[in-house]
């Protein structure tokens, strides 16, 4: 029987759940041999544990670990995993259900003036067992059930239960306002809502939106006086307001239109900017609420992409199972990691510990990994399998450091005071390396290590010039070290003078802005009764890096002791500064923490010195960030570039993108799907089939000069001057432009939504990159085509969103004219540019771009020729009605023609009217590089997507008062090409727009988008 030979790479929670889903599928055993490499000696990763023997068998966590109701995959797993474990009944956490606790109280803290107070939220629970998921609601079914939520909240919460009960007048009267203003919103929205979501079309939506926006100012206005001074108010309206500009944004941003939400979408801009652009207050957006999410992903002080945050807590708070948190009852190591090591044990797959894997080799053709070159650290006695498991009272724990007598040379391991799982480690390697080889020893590799080493371990890969979106993976998804300290407390909790009951608490001071109260875990742990600790707590946070993290190996030698030092003298300080009001009955008259109150024994020295603190050690363990604009860098299991490799951890593409157990587990199931090609079950799902960019780049790194001025977007235009102007042109013409450029891909289609144009010019006095510090000032002036775009699903055709194709335009700056056309593909030419324009009506525009000469010889020199000019039609002027303008803008025939069903039309509808409100579009570009040798051909070609988003309201809106006329051109083509109808004779056709705009407003264009290369016969296009 030829098995193909699996090789995993790491044993974290992706590594791992990528070898049970393998190995859960029928018959795996025939057609596959799996191995798991894992360096030094246990499993988990950024989860993993330990027990410290030598200290009661105390458990050593890396980091505080939680499991949110939510996380539908990861407890599915671990419920398949105890079942199949089987543990008898009796014995320590035999079912899923003993080895996790549901949690349920979350205490924020805020800060007024100066003073932290807490804020207990106890969230409702609710009868659903974990990990046995049911379908996620849609955005649309969310509106209600968020609504309803806060009702339950409020009733869940004795200072919001009820008003009349309140400890004042005021407060009892806020409370009621709050609360009978949700009710009224949610009995309304309910009727609004009542139709399928799909009938959510402009006319409700707006209605939908307006009704919104008039309750939240009408009970602001109420409550606004008691924010002030009642803190229970205040975090009540808090929780209102992000609720509402949750809803608000998923309205307005079209989520609610879908189904399946693309929730990448969203990324390219910060979460609290997101809920700021839907109406959320700056007090609301700084709540310790939403600092709980950021803080929660490590983030604090950082930016978090709108989507995924979004995505993320709505998952969190309105779709968990049970209860919003679940503790583990013993160690990580112990609930998570041994059962899934016993079960993959015991259905044959191998684990090789003491492996660290050094490097991956590319072959030749750099289509495949070639090698995978590892260190043998140290052997076990006899050739055996190391037994990596020890009993604490009855449960299989893993030990905080190796089981030395297992291992030869053990003893002078452990006297050395080295360890095996430090990057750094000074160990030499007790057996000669081993390099295993494609096709001899593996047939396919699992990636299962954290990003963090990759740098190190995947140096041929980052270097590959076939395969850059390997090396932009790795420099744009950023992590970041974190520090976790663990305290066992001589008193119980209540003793501490903590009056509330065990906490969750996020986000209290810096630096460690987490604490959760983990007493119940004594039970598990050996400590002498009675003298023993009567609580534990875990404080954890990330850090900034206090010295640029090495990635070479010998590099790193010392680097682990350092942090160690850092972490321990960081806790320090902490407890020094802010222990006080958290456990105001241990610390000392100074406020700082009494420190004899820590149990150590009393030769022990400092108590502190005897409690444990956990630094990053190893590259790999540093925490995966989720900054703005960063998840389309994320390369899915399947995406690696290479034949045999497949990815898996939580920092690939997944339904999560956010470093947390679920998406690990998301990623882990992905890779096992991709191994098998069967359709393994995963919860949540909406990436399945999404059509994505290409799998292979179609080029080289970019080589950066410096001096060549190509900036990249996200570009923001503050304080722009906006002139527009509505022209007629022929429908015919259009649909010929709109194929010929942008008909790339059968699957995407681009239709006119009318039988017009827009001539536009802008003066952006203040434009800035992304990549570019500072800001010029640059004219821009274009037509622009309208587009619905389309996407062609089961012979209908599906709208997406509105667009703008721009097919001409002109800048008057170099700068302007690379960085656009070399990025996104805008079709920039370099003109003369006048502007002179006011909101009353007086204007005065012209293009006068750079031309060859029309005859003469070779020496004549090219000038300045004027393409369009632009005036106000003068007194007495009037302009079209504004139905003419409408029906130019939109006709409902031509779209049926163009293959639009009336569904679908109702939907543009609906997706226009969005666009006009919310000043949202997408750019539409077709991105060309003409062949060296051949002018007629092009060497690359593709469309590009780029969000154009209108930032606030626009400062001055207006219809003009007199329409624009203008005077476009004959020579270069453009009037025939748009099919501009006007009159006029050879020279130059002259036109009156149907409506002129003029508009004073900051936008941003956001990063663009392949969305369908130019390939050669087959679509590229992938799903
Ligand atoms: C402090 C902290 C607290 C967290 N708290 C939570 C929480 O409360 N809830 C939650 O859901 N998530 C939490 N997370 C995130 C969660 O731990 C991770 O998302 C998840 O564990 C990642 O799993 P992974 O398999 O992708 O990667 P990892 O866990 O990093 O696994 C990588 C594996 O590769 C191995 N490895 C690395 N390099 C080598 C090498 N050279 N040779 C051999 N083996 C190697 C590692 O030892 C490990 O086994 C927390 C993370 C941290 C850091």
């Amino acid at each position: 029987m030829n098995r193909e030979r699996i090789v995993i790479l790491g044993g974290g929670m992706a590594a791992l759940t990528t070898a049970f889903e393998l190995t859960s599928t029928p018959g795996w055993e025939e057609h596959y041999e799996v191995t798991v490499y894992q360096q030094g000696h246990r499993l988990g990763g950024k989860g993993a544990s330990g027990r410290n023997h030598e200290r009661f068998d105390r458990i050593e966590e890396h980091g505080l670990h939680l499991f949110y109701g939510f996380y539908d995959n990861a407890f599915s797993v671990m419920r398949r995993c105890y079942e199949e474990l089987g543990r008898p009944a009796g014995a320590p956490l035999a079912t899923l259900e003993e080895a996790f606790e549901p949690h349920s109280l979350i205490v924020f803290e805020e800060q007024s003036e100066g003073v932290w107070q807490h804020q207990p939220l106890l969230f409702p629970r609710n009868s659903d067992p974990p990990g046995l998921g049911r379908k996620v609601p849609t955005p649309a079914e969310l509106i209600p059930i968020m609504l309803q939520f806060l009702l339950d909240l409020f009733d869940e919460q004795p200072a919001l239960r009820n008003g009349s009960d309140a400890r004042s007048r005021s407060l009892g009267v806020g409370i009621r306002v709050l609360r009978r203003g949700v009710a009224r919103l949610l009995a309304s929205l309910r009727e609004l809502l009542a139709a399928p979501a799909e009938n959510l079309v402009a006319v409700r939506r707006e209605e939908l939106l307006r009704r919104l926006l008039a309750w939240s100012a009408a009970v602001f206005r109420r409550c606004e006086p008691l924010l002030a001074q009642q803190p229970e108010i205040r975090s009540a309206w808090a929780a209102v307001d992000i609720t509402l500009a949750m809803i608000r944004g998923m309205i307005a941003d079209g989520l609610t239109d879908q189904d399946d939400v693309d929730w990448l979408r969203l990324d390219h801009e910060d979460f609290r900017a997101w809920l700021r652009r839907h109406g959320a207050s700056e007090a609301s957006v700084r709540a310790s609420t939403v600092s709980g999410v950021y803080a929660g992903a490590y983030s604090a002080g950082r930016e978090m992409g709108a989507g995924t945050a979004l995505h993320w807590t709505l998952r969190m708070l309105y779709t968990y199972r049970g209860a919003i948190f679940y503790k583990m009852q013993a160690g990580m190591g112990d609930v998570i990691f041994a059962p899934l090591y016993q079960v993959l044990r015991r259905r044959g797959v191998h684990f090789r510990f003491f492996h660290r894997i050094d490097r991956l080799r590319l072959s030749a053709d750099r289509r495949r990994i070639a090698a995978i070159e590892m260190g043998r650290q140290i052997a076990v006695k006899g050739g055996a399998d190391y037994e990596p498991l020890f009993d604490v009272k009855g449960l299989p724990c893993w030990p905080s450091e190796p089981l030395y007598d297992q291992l030869i040379g053990g003893e002078a391991l452990r006297a050395s005071g080295e360890s095996l799982e430090d990057w750094g480690s000074r160990y030499p390697d007790q057996e000669p390396p081993l390099v295993l080889e494609d096709g001899r020893d593996f047939d396919r590799v699992v990636l299962g290590v954290g990003l963090g080493v990759l740098p190190a371990l995947c140096e041929e890969i980052v270097a590959d010039a076939n395969n850059p979106r390997f090396a932009a993976m790795i420099r744009e998804i950023t992590t970041t070290p974190t520090v976790s300290s663990q305290l066992w407390i001589r008193d119980d909790l209540r003793a501490t003078g903590w009056h509330l009951p065990p906490p969750v608490m996020i986000p209290y001071a810096a630096p460690l802005d987490t604490w959760a109260d983990m007493s119940h875990l004594l039970s598990r742990e050996s400590f002498p009764e009675p003298g023993g600790p009567q609580s534990i707590a875990y404080l954890t946070a990330a850090m900034d890096d206090d010295e640029p993290p090495p990635i070479e190996r010998s590099a790193y030698v010392g680097y682990a002791a350092r942090q160690l030092e850092h972490v321990r003298a960081f806790t320090a300080a902490h407890l020094d500064a802010s222990a006080a009001h958290l456990w105001p009955a241990i610390v000392r008259p100074d406020g700082a923490l009494d420190r004899s109150r820590l149990h150590a024994p009393a030769s022990k020295g400092d108590p502190l010195a005897f409690q444990h603190f956990s630094p990053v050690q190893h590259p790999s363990d540093r925490y995966v960030l989720s900054p703005r604009g960063t998840t389309r860098h994320r390369l899915a299991a399947d995406e690696s570039g290479y034949e045999n490799l497949v990815l898996a951890g939580d920092w690939t593409l997944t339904p999560m993108n956010l470093g947390c157990v679920e998406a690990a587990t998301m990623s882990g199931i992905r890779a096992a799907q991709v191994l098998t090609g069967l359709p393994i079950p995963m919860h949540d799902d909406w990436l399945r089939g999404r059509p994505r960019a290409p799998a292979s780049s179609p080029g080289p790194l970019y080589i950066e000069r410096g001096v060549n001025e190509s900036t990249s977007p996200p570009y923001d235009a503050r304080s722009s001057v906006m002139v527009a102007a509505l022209l007629r042109a022929e429908p015919r013409r259009l649909r010929d432009l709109c194929a010929r450029h942008l008909g790339l891909h059968e699957d995407r289609v681009y239709i006119p939504l009318g039988p017009s144009v827009v001539f536009y010019a802008q003066d952006n006095r203040l434009l800035s990159a992304i990549d570019a510090p500072g800001v010029v000032a640059e004219r821009d002036f274009g037509f622009l085509v309208p587009v619905a775009i389309c996407e062609r699903r089961g012979g209908r055709l599906e709208p997406l969103a509105v667009g703008a194709y721009t097919p001409y335009l002109w800048v008057d700056l170099g700068a302007a004219l690379v960085g656009g056309r070399e990025v996104l593909g805008f079709p920039k030419g370099h003109a003369d540019l006048g502007f002179e324009a006011t909101a009353s009506g007086h204007l005065a525009l012209h293009v006068d771009a750079w031309l060859p000469p029309e005859g003469g010889g070779a020496a004549t020199p090219w000038r300045h020729e004027r393409i369009v000019e632009a005036r106000d039609a003068g007194e007495g002027a009037r302009e079209t009605s504004l139905l003419d303008a409408l029906r130019a803008s939109h006709d409902a025939a031509w779209l049926g023609a163009a293959g639009l069903d009336t569904r679908a039309q109702v939907r543009l509808l609906g997706l226009a009217a969005d666009s006009l409100r919310t000043g949202a579009f997408t750019m539409v570009f077709l991105k060309q590089f003409r062949d060296a040798a051949r002018r007629e051909i092009a060497c690359y070609q593709a469309i590009v997507e780029a969000p154009c988003r209108r930032i606030g309201a626009p400062r001055t809106s207006a219809r003009l008062p007199r329409p624009i006329e203008l005077s476009v051109s004959r020579r270069v083509g453009l009037a025939s090409t748009l099919g501009l109808v006007g009159e006029g004779g050879d020279e130059r056709v002259r036109l009156r727009a149907l409506a002129s705009f003029y508009m004073e407003l900051d936008f941003t264009i956001g990063v663009g988008e392949v969305v369908t290369p130019r390939s050669s016969g087959a679509s590229r296009w992938v799903s």
